[in-house]
C-alpha cells in the first residue's frame, strides 16, 4: 500500500514526488516513457529561475537527480486505469495492480496532429513535432513551421541555427507566442510569415514534397514546396485513463489546491485545465498536489476520511 501514487514523470510529476517523499509518504512514480516530459523536446529554457539559459533535458537531467538523491521510486509502466478500492485507489498498469491512499495525475500531453491528408505517412520522413529530435536532418534546408503559439515561435528561432529558412505558418494574423519571442522572430531574417493560412494537405508520393496551404478568409489553395514541415499547434492532455471531472478538451478540472472532482486524486502540469503552461507552473503545481495529497493522507490514516 502507497501512500501516494504520482503518475508522470515531467517536472511536475517529479516535483510532487520530492515533496511527498520529504514529507515522509511512501511514494512511487509511474512513468509510461522516459523521465522529463515534454520539456525535453525543448531546446532552449529561458524562464526557469535560475537558469537564464540551459537545454530541457538538461534541467530534467537535474531534476531526476534531485529527486533521486531524496530516494523518489520511479518505475517504467503505462497506467491504464485507476479504480476506486475499499477507501483506497486501485492503480491498474500493463500487468500490475498498486493500491494507494492518493493519486496525483502529472501526465502531461502530447502533440496535437494536423489531421489534414499525408500528415501521418510521412511522420518522421518530412512531418516533424520536435525540432530537437528532427531539426538537424533539415541542415540547409527550408522548411515549415505550423502554429502561432511560444512554441512554433521558439522552436522556429532554434531551427533558424540549423535551416536556410523557415516559414511559419499561421491561422491568424497575430501570434499569440510572448511578446519578447516575437520580436526575435521578426528580427530575424531566417523566418518569414505566412499569414491567415491552415495546412489543407501533405504532399508527396514516394518522398515528402511540401504543404497545401488554403487561405482562412478566400479558401484558396497554394501548394509550398519544403523540405520538411514542424507542426506546433498545441498539445492533447493523457487523461483519458482517469475517470474525474474534465473539460471537452480532456484537460483534468481542478480547484486552486489542484484537487479534481474525486477525493484523493489531484492533477498538477499540462494535463490540468489552468491558463497557464510553463515549467514553473508545472512545479507549483507538483508542490501544491504533494501538500495536499499529503494532508489527505494523514487524514484517511486518522480516520477522518
Ligand atoms: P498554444 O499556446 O496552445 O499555441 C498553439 C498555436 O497553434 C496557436 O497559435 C494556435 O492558433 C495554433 N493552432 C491550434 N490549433 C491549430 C490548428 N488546428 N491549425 C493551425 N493552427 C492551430 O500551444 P504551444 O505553443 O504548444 O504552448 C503550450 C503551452 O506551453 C503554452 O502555455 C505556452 O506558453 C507554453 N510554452 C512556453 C514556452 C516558453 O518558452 N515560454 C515554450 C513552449 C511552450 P491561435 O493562436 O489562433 O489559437
Amino acid at each position: 500500500m502507497y501512500d501516494i501514487i504520482v503518475i508522470g514523470a515531467g517536472a511536475a510529476g517529479m516535483t510532487a514526488a520530492l515533496y511527498a517523499v520529504r514529507a515522509g509518504m511512501k511514494t512511487i512514480v509511474l512513468e509510461k516513457m522516459g523521465i522529463g516530459g515534454q520539456i525535453t523536446l525543448t531546446e532552449a529554457v529561458e524562464n526557469y529561475p535560475g537558469f537564464s539559459f540551459i537545454s530541457g533535458p538538461d534541467l530534467m537531467d537535474k531534476f531526476e537527480q534531485h529527486i533521486k538523491k531524496f530516494g523518489v521510486e520511479v518505475t517504467y509502466e503505462e497506467v491504464h486505469e485507476v479504480k476506486l478500492g475499499d477507501g483506497s485507489y486501485i492503480v491498474v498498469t500493463d500487468d500490475k495492480k498498486y493500491t494507494t491512499h492518493a493519486v496525483i495525475v502529472a501526465t502531461g500531453s502530447n502533440p496535437r496532429k494536423l489531421g489534414v491528408q499525408g500528415e501521418e505517412k510521412f511522420i518522421g520522413r518530412g512531418v516533424s513535432y520536435c525540432a530537437v529530435c528532427d531539426g538537424p536532418f533539415f541542415k540547409d534546408k527550408e522548411v515549415a513551421v505550423i502554429g502561432g503559439g511560444d512554441a512554433a515561435i521558439k522552436e522556429s528561432i532554434y531551427l533558424t541555427q540549423i535551416v536556410k529558412k523557415v516559414t511559419i505558418i499561421h491561422r491568424r494574423d497575430k501570434l499569440r507566442a510572448e511578446k519578447i519571442l516575437q520580436n526575435q522572430a521578426f528580427a530575424n531574417p531566417k523566418i518569414k510569415f505566412v499569414w491567415d493560412h491552415v495546412v489543407d494537405r501533405v504532399v508527396g508520393n514516394e518522398t515528402f514534397e511540401g504543404i497545401t496551404i488554403k487561405n482562412v478568409h478566400t479558401d484558396e489553395i497554394k501548394e509550398m514546396k519544403f523540405d520538411g514541415v514542424f507542426v506546433y499547434i498545441g498539445h492533447i492532455p493523457n487523461t483519458k485513463f482517469i475517470d474525474v471531472d474534465k473539460t471537452s478538451n480532456g484537460l483534468i478540472i481542478t480547484d486552486d489546491c489542484v484537487k479534481t472532482s474525486q477525493a484523493g486524486i489531484y492533477a498538477a502540469g499540462d494535463c490540468r485545465d489552468t491558463c497557464l503552461r510553463q515549467i514553473a507552473t508545472c512545479v507549483g503545481d507538483g508542490a501544491l498536489a504533494a501538500y495536499n495529497a499529503g494532508e489527505y493522507v494523514e487524514r484517511v490514516k486518522s480516520g477522518y476520511v
